[in-house]
C-alpha cells in the first residue's frame, strides 16, 4: 500500500499510549525525525508497567520479571543511546524460588548447572537428567521461532512453514502434533511438581497450559536466558524510554485520554481527546488494548480497524495486591517466589472453565528489595498475585475476592510467609479495575490468549485495517510480555516508516536495531 511520499519532519505522528509499545514506537519514530506527539490518559508513563505508591512506597504493581535485555539493548542503540548508561540492570543469580509445602522448595538458576543440580536433590538424579534434556529441546524451540515468528512482522502459517526451514520443521514435528504444553511437559518430567513449574509458564502469556501449544516452551526458555532487576523498580524503564523519546524531540503529554480517531478518504487524519482538542495527525500509533478500536471506544470511524476479542479468546487476567509490609516466617523470601498448591488442573478449571477465581491459588509474590542476599528491609514491598478470568464472563462479585483473599494470604501463611497487612499498606487490584485502567481489555493483561496451535497466527499484526492507523502492543503480535509489547512497537515505527518511504525497492520492512523484518 503506497502512501504519498512527504518530508519526513513533515509527518505528524500521534502515539496513543505510553505503554511499552507506545514508548518504543515513539522513541523510534522521533529518532527517525518525525514530529511525535504522544498522548496517555494516565498521569506517567508505563501502562501496565506501574508503580502505585501504597503507605509512601512506590510498589512495582505489573511486570516484575525482566526477560530478553537484548530487545532494549538494540533498542536504546538504535536510538544513539545505551541502555547500560541509562539504568541500571543487575542480574538476578535466582531465577525464582519455589515451594509445594513448608519447606518443600526449590530454586531455578540462572546458571544451568546449579538448577541442574538443585532439581537432582529435589526431584533426584534422572529428574535433573530429564530437565537437561527439556532445556534442550526448549532452545531449539525457541531458536527455530525466533526468526521465523517473533521477529517477523506478521507471521502466517504459510510463510512460518517456509521460513522455518527442514531444520525447525524437524524440530516442531517432533514436540508431537497438535501437542498442548501440558502433555509436551508430561513426556519430559516424571515429577509432577516439575510439570508443573514449567507450565506456569504458558501463565505468562495469559494462557492456559492445557490449551497452550507445546512450543510455548520458548517462555521457558526466554527465563532461563536470563532474568534482570532494574534499579527503580520496572517502572524507571518506562520513565527512562519516556525521557529518551523526549529528548529525540517528541512531545508526550499525560492526562489525555483520545476518545476519537478522525478518517479522511478512509486514512486516519486526527485524534480528538476527552477535553475535547483536535490534533491532526499523518500516521497515528494506537497502543492501547486493540479490542478498544472495535468496540468504538475511540470514536465509530476506527470501529473497522480490528474486531474486538470474544469472551473466549481473552487471556487471563490477576487479582493483586500491592503490599507495604513486615513479613515474617520461615520461608526465605527471593525477589521472585512461586506457592503452588497440589492440584493445578483444579486452579485452570475454575479460570478458564468456570470463569471464577480460583478456590486453591497458585500465589507468585514478587519481593522487589530482595534478591541480594544482603538485603533484609525491615519492611518489604511486595506484589502478590493469582491468576483470575478475563472480565465479560460472569462479573465477579466482593465476597469471591474476599474468599480469594483470605486462601492466598492463608496459603502463604501455610508455606512459611506471613505478611503483616493492614487496611493502609495494602492496595488490591480486582480484574474490574484493571478493565478501569486499560479500557476494552475486559481485564485480560495479555491480548489474546495463546490456545491452539493457530492462535498465534491471529494476532493483529502493526497495521490494521485503516491505513495510516497503526497497533503496537501486547494485544499484537508478537503478543504479551515487556520485551515482545517493546518489540510490536519497533514493528508499529519500521511499518510506518516503511510506507512513508514507499519508494524503497523491496517490500522488506527494516525495523531499527539492524533487524529485517517481511
Ligand atoms: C500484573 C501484571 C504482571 C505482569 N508481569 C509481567 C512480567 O513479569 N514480565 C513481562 O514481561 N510482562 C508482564 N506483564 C505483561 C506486560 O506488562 C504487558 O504485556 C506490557 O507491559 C504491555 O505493554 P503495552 O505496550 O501493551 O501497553 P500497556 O501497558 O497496555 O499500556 C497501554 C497504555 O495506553 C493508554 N491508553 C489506552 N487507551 C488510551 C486512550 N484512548 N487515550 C490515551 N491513552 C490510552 C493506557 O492508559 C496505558 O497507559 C504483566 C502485566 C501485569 C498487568
Amino acid at each position: 500500500m503506497a502512501e504519498p511520499l512527504q518530508h519526513r519532519g513533515d509527518h505528524k505522528v500521534v502515539v496513543i499510549g505510553a505503554g511499552v509499545g507506545g514508548l518504543v514506537a515513539a522513541l523510534q519514530l522521533a529518532a527517525r525525525g518525525l514530529q511525535v506527539t504522544l498522548l496517555e490518559a494516565a498521569d506517567a508513563p508505563g501502562g501496565k508497567m506501574r508503580q502505585p505508591i501504597v503507605d509512601g512506597a512506590a510498589i512495582d504493581s505489573g511486570p516484575t520479571v525482566f526477560t530478553m535485555r537484548w530487545v532494549f539493548d538494540q533498542i536504546y542503540a538504535s536510538a544513539g543511546a545505551s541502555l547500560d548508561e541509562e539504568l541500571k540492570l543487575m542480574t538476578l543469580p535466582v531465577l525464582a524460588r519455589h515451594a509445594w509445602s513448608a519447606g518443600e522448595e526449590m530454586d531455578l538458576f540462572a546458571d544451568p548447572a546449579q538448577s541442574r543440580d538443585a532439581i537432582a536433590r529435589f526431584a533426584g538424579p534422572a529428574e535433573a537428567a530429564r530437565f537437561v534434556q527439556f532445556c534442550r529441546q526448549a532452545r531449539e524451540v525457541y531458536d527455530a521461532l525466533e526468526g521465523p515468528f517473533i521477529r517477523s512482522q506478521s507471521p502466517s502459517l504459510a510463510s512460518m512453514s517456509g521460513d522455518l526451514g527442514l531444520k525447525g520443521l524437524a524440530v516442531l514435528a517432533a514436540l508431537g502434533p497438535m501437542s498442548n504444553l501440558w502433555d509436551a511437559l508430561g513426556k519430559h518430567f516424571h515429577d509432577y511438581r516439575l510439570q508443573q513449574l514449567f507450565a506456569r509458564y504458558a501463565t505468562y502469556c495469559g494462557s492456559s497450559p492445557w490449551e497452550a501449544p507445546a512450543t510455548l516452551m520458548l517462555v521457558t526458555q526466554v527465563e532461563l536466558d536470563g532474568v534482570w532487576s532494574v534499579e527503580g523498580g520496572m517502572h524507571a524503564l518506562a520513565r527512562s524510554l519516556a525521557t529518551l523519546a523526549e529528548r529525540k524531540g517528541a512531545t508526550l503529554r499525560y492526562g489525555q485520554r483520545v476518545t476519537g480517531i478522525e478518517t479522511d478518504g478512509g486514512r486516519a487524519s486526527a485524534v480528538i481527546t476527552e477535553a475535547g482538542e483536535r490534533i491532526a495527525a499523518d500516521s497515528v500509533v494506537f497502543n492501547g488494548e486493540l479490542s478498544a478500536l472495535g468496540l468504538g471506544l475511540v470514536g465509530d470511524a476506527a470501529r473497522r480497524a480490528a474486531a474486538p476479542l470474544s469472551p473466549s479468546q481473552r487471556s487471563l487476567s490477576a487479582l493483586t495486591w500491592s503490599v507495604h509490609a513486615e513479613t515474617t516466617g520461615r520461608f526465605r523470601l527471593d525477589r521472585h517466589n512461586v506457592f503452588f498448591q497440589p492440584d493445578y488442573a483444579h486452579e485452570s478449571g475454575d479460570i478458564f472453565a468456570r470463569s471464577r477465581l480460583p478456590r486453591t491459588p497458585t500465589v507468585y509474590v514478587c519481593a522487589q528489595d530482595r534478591g541480594d542476599p544482603s538485603a533484609t528491609p525491615e519492611r518489604d514491598r511486595l506484589l502478590v498475585l493469582v491468576n483470575a478470568p478475563a472480565q465479560d464472563g460472569r462479573p465477579l462479585n466482593e465476597s469471591e475476592i474476599d474468599a480469594c483473599e483470605s486462601h492466598t494470604f492463608s496459603l502463604l501463611a501455610r508455606y512459611g510467609l506471613t505478611i503483616r497487612r493492614t487496611p493502609q499498606n495494602c492496595l488490591r487490584t480486582a480484574p474490574a479495575d484493571f478493565q478501569r485502567l486499560f479500557p476494552g481489555s475486559a481485564g485480560a493483561l495479555y491480548g489474546r490468549s495463546t490456545h491452539g496451535w493457530m492462535s498465534a497466527f491471529s494476532r493483529n499484526g502493526a497495521r490494521t485495517r485503516i491505513p495510516g492507523l497503526y497497533a503496537a502492543g501486547g494485544s499484537v503480535h508478537p503478543g504479551p510480555g515487556v520485551p515482545m509489547a517493546a518489540m510490536s512497537g519497533q514493528l508499529a515505527a519500521a511499518t510506518l516508516m516503511a510506507h512513508l518511504d514507499s519508494t524503497s525497492r523491496s517490500r522488506r520492512v527494516h525495523i531499527s536495531g539492524g533487524m529485517s523484518m517481511r
